[in-house]
């Protein structure tokens, strides 16, 4: 998981939306109050030319008289009835002593001072009949805190209007984000972030009203179900391959546990199994009190055929002899190892001695009345057997049976060889 803490994508966009109309806002206000500023002073100042030109010849009248509590008294009234922030009388800008023009010097004036310098002005001249000079000037300036007043009507208007339409437009923003880009993706994520190996397959659902056409959430999502299809063909994939080695590895297995029970020359089971196999049946045999018979066989004067035939005639004789041995088996229960060299042993499970011994006197017949086997050299070759045939007494120790099955065998060959020899198991 990153370190940096969760923030909503929505919750940002409608952060920097919020600003940028804030900034915006402030922007429009502030042109908007500017342009209001130039309006204003233009409508305020065109209306003092107005008043300046209508009221000069009264102002000249009175300054002519050098009535000056009258030219004040005018002022004041002036000022007080219109939006002019200051007034004065004074002497024409261009004011040169004219011989003929009666001589004064005036100056009154009403109103806020420092307008003189800052506020827009208007000057008219003040005239008289007969005379070219004008006689003084009416200086108007107009009123700044009424331009102000005006200027901050206008800017608050906008201010308010904006904020409200603002809001109002945030709201729709937020409303629309939410159900449009943070539900969405809200449940994409927890999809993902929820989804277990095992269901890769499951569909992912939106849940997204319908619309006419497809944004990148869908193509998103699209992408995620191909993902998907993908992944599960895949597995499919894999799941078949690991199926197939899995098959061909149980096979390996079961070829490999045939061949390490079995003897390679005859295919009889080999000595290791013998040994493992053996004790589980005798276990067996004795805890359900089911008989069980062993005969060890031998060919009779194995050593000859070595002698006068070769290696390889013995080895024939050998796997002939194995193939008639498991051919007189019952297959679901009897089995054969090879126990050493020519010598072979049958386990007999659910067989009690009398039948033991006439199975190996069968096979004793078949070997001993035989064709024989036919050596490449066109010669045939015949042998004996010689049978020692046990059956397992209770509580009989594995080693004990064997010793018996083997004294027996001993007891046929030294009683001549193509015989049978069996005891009846000894109880204690
Ligand atoms: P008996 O009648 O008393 O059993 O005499 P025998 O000659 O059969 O017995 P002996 O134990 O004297 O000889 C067994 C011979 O079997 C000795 C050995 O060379 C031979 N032999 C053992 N294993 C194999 C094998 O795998 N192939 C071949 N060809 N001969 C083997
Ligand atoms: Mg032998
Ligand atoms: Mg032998």
């Amino acid at each position: 998981m990153p370190d940096q803490p969760f923030r909503p994508l929505t919750s940002y966009l409608i952060r920097k939306t919020t600003l940028w109309a804030s900034i915006c806002t402030l922007l429009l206000a502030s042109v908007q109050g500017w342009l209001s500023y130039q309006t204003v002073t233009e409508r305020s100042l065109a209306r003092l030319e107005q008043v300046a030109l209508a009221q000069a010849p009264a102002y000249a009248e009175a300054v002519w008289w050098v009535d000056i509590v009258s030219v004040r008294l005018m002022l004041e009234g002036l000022r007080r009835t219109t939006d002019i922030g200051y007034a004065e009388i004074r002497e024409p800008s261009n004011y040169a002593p004219v011989s003929n023009r009666r001589e004064f010097k005036v100056a009154v004036q009403d109103g806020d001072v420092r307008c003189k310098t800052r506020c827009a002005s208007t000057t008219a001249p003040l005239l008289r009949n007969g005379l070219q000079e004008p006689i003084g000037e009416l200086f108007l300036t107009i009123d700044p805190r009424l331009v102000y007043l005006e200027v901050g009507r206008t800017v608050a208007a906008v201010l308010v209007a904006s904020v409200l339409s603002t809001c109002l437009l945030l709201a729709v923003i937020i409303l629309i984000l939410r159900r449009d880009l943070q539900r969405p993706l809200t449940r994409l994520s927890r999809f993902v972030n929820d989804l277990a190996a095992a269901e890769l397959t499951q569909k992912l659902d939106l849940q997204r009203p319908p619309r006419r056409h497809r944004d990148e959430i869908d193509q998103v999502d699209e992408g995620f179900q191909l993902l998907q299809a993908r992944l599960a063909q895949h597995i499919h994939t894999l799941e078949e391959k690991v199926a197939d080695r899995t098959a061909h590895l149980a096979q390996a297995l079961a070829e490999l546990q045939t061949l390490s029970t079995t003897d390679a020359l005859t295919t009889c089971r080999n000595r290791l199994y013998f040994s493992q196999q053996l004790s589980m049946e005798i276990l067996r045999a004795q805890r359900y009190q089911r008989p069980l018979s062993v005969v060890f066989c031998d060919i009779d004067h194995f050593k000859q055929v070595n002698d006068v035939h070769g290696h390889a005639a013995g080895d024939q004789l050998l796997k002939a002899t194995g193939q008639i041995l498991r051919g007189a088996l019952r297959a679901s229960a009897d089995w054969v190892a090879r126990y050493g060299g020519e010598e072979f042993v049958l386990v007999l499970p659910e067989t009690g001695l009398s039948d033991a011994v006439a199975l190996a006197e069968r096979i004793r017949r078949q070997i001993a009345e035989g064709a024989g086997i036919r050596l490449p050299d066109g010669s045939v070759l015949k042998r004996t057997m010689s049978f020692g045939v046990a059956e397992l007494a209770p509580d009989e120790a594995e080693s004990a049976l064997l010793q018996r099955a083997d004294h027996l065998l001993y007891e046929a060959k030294r009683g001549g060889r193509n015989r049978v020899c069996a005891a009846e198991p000894v109880t204690v």
